[in-house]
């Protein structure tokens, strides 16, 4: 694999098919000195080299990581094209790639029947499954858990719809009974289940959910921003194998949401929305005069709510799916290997004397808190503020977590002995995302040790 190569490649194949048209020069005003642009280039490289090291398995703190190699080649090659998959006059050739790979994930999915496309982000792919669930129980309100993404809370707000969070259990799932009082109110006409919260990776019972809410008429729209591409493993041999049910419900929701972005290997400014049912796309109706939509094809315009979409994004997923399919056996392995890391820390957390588990993983993020004395919320608190910090300035040999903030409550109901001094505490939060912590967990876990200690 050899980005410099394939980098010149995507280059290549663009100045050919450039050159196939009449030769020009390009205009004066736009030339750039060498020195001036290396001067500008040796700043901006200055700048970046303080970031995170996103790449390095020493980086377990948030959702991060570098595309594969075959998306930066496909969206450099696309993006020096620079369609724009509004309309398919900007976006002639992306908008068909983006057709395909929306129909891959569909299948993914078990969707018999789709309509969707590409997102900028998974908040403006939620934003536009709570739209159409608006349009098609006006008056009525969404239900999501207490853990969802805030984004729900917040878009409900932007859509002028109530939102309603459900308690969880102790496992940080959707409380079913919660769930059914809620709904049994008539108040509500879509219920948002998540595959993956983006705190814990917990996974709603989405097949329990589904089943609830078709006993009261509400619709079901899953956020699986974060989890989505889980469903490959769903049912799977081995350790990496995940509980089939919650994956296999999604195919009869009405919608959901998955972020290539996060774990499709893409850079960022890639979500996806989908919806079962295609005579959704009514919601989207407009006539703008300075639109330009010259063929009856579907323009992926008409079915989203932004404008302007990158095209390259597309190119960017269609390519690393041809690579890399959204099978078990392709991208499934770099899940797997991610939630193997998790299960691996979970069994050393499990001996460990100055760390212990949370809550176990059930995708590849590690939970843990450090053991204190006196064993109580604000000792714990302060103790993972101190490893969290102490861990991210070390000179030598540096490492990367979260704190993710838990309530009281919470954190009685999965350790009970733990004295409750405080309304919330922090614990520690590693995300497992990159295939390369398979082989990095003793090392992550011994040095949270040592900082623990
Ligand atoms: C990340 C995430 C979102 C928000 O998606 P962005 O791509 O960050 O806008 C929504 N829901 C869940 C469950 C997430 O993990």
């Amino acid at each position: 694999m050899d980005l410099r190569r394939w980098l010149s490649l995507a280059v290549d194949s663009v100045e050919d098919w450039q050159s196939s048209y009449p030769p020009f020069a390009p205009h004066p005003c736009l030339e750039v000195s060498e020195a001036n642009f290396k001067a500008a280039f040796e700043t901006f490289a200055g700048r970046m080299r303080g970031n995170y090291p996103y790449f390095h398995p020493s980086y377990a703190g948030q959702m991060l990581k570098p595309p594969h190699p075959a998306a930066v080649a496909g969206y450099v090659a696309a993006m020096l094209v620079n369609p724009n998959n509004h309309a398919l006059d900007g976006g002639k050739i992306t908008s068909e790639l983006e057709k395909e790979v929306v129909a891959e994930l569909a299948s993914m999915f078990g969707f018999l029947t789709h309509l969707g496309h590409l997102t900028t982000s998974g908040t403006i792919a939620n934003l536009e499954a709570l739209y159409v669930a608006r349009e098609l129980h006006p008056g009525l309100g969404v239900a999501f858990s207490a853990e969802a993404h805030y984004t729900h809370e917040r878009m409900c707000g932007l859509l002028g719809v109530p939102a309603t969070a459900i308690r969880t259990d102790d496992r940080g799932r959707l409380d079913l009974d919660a769930l059914d009082e809620t709904l049994a109110t008539g108040q509500i006409g879509t219920v948002v289940a998540t595959a993956g919260t983006t705190g814990l990776g917990a996974i709603d019972p989405v097949h329990d959910v589904l089943a609830v809410a078709r006993k009261h008429g509400v619709r079901v729209h899953v956020d699986a921003a974060y989890g989505g591409f889980f469903t490959l493993l769903a049912g799977g041999e081995g350790s990496a194998g995940l509980d089939p049910l919650p994956w296999r419900a999604i195919a009869d929701c009405d919608s959901v949401v998955v972020d290539p972005h996060k774990h499709g290997l893409q850079p960022y400014g890639c979500g996806a929305v989908l919806f079962s049912d295609p005579a959704v796309g009514r919601f989207y109706a407009h006539d703008s005069p300075y639109t330009y939509f010259t063929s009856g094809d579907l323009h992926l315009g008409e079915i989203s709510l932004e404008c302007s979409r990158a095209g390259a994004a597309a190119a960017a997923l269609w390519l690393t799916f041809k690579v890399l399919p959204p099978t078990r056996e392709g991208l499934g392995q770099v899940l797997a290997a991610g939630r193997n890391a998790a299960l691996d820390w979970w069994s050393l957390l499990a001996k460990s004397d100055v760390l212990k588990g949370y809550q176990p993983p059930d995708l590849d993020i590690v939970s843990y808190y450090p053991v204190t004395e006196p064993a109580s919320l604000a000792a714990i608190g302060q103790s993972a503020d101190r490893i969290l910090v102490s861990g991210m300035t070390d000179p030598q040999r540096p490492v990367f977590v979260s704190t993710l903030t838990v309530t009281a409550d919470e954190f009685r109901r999965r350790h009970p002995r733990v004295i409750m001094d405080r309304e919330h505490t922090k614990i520690l939060r590693s995300v497992l995302m990159k295939p390369e912590s398979a082989t990095y967990v003793r090392w992550l876990h011994t040095r949270l040790e040592e900082l623990a200690g």
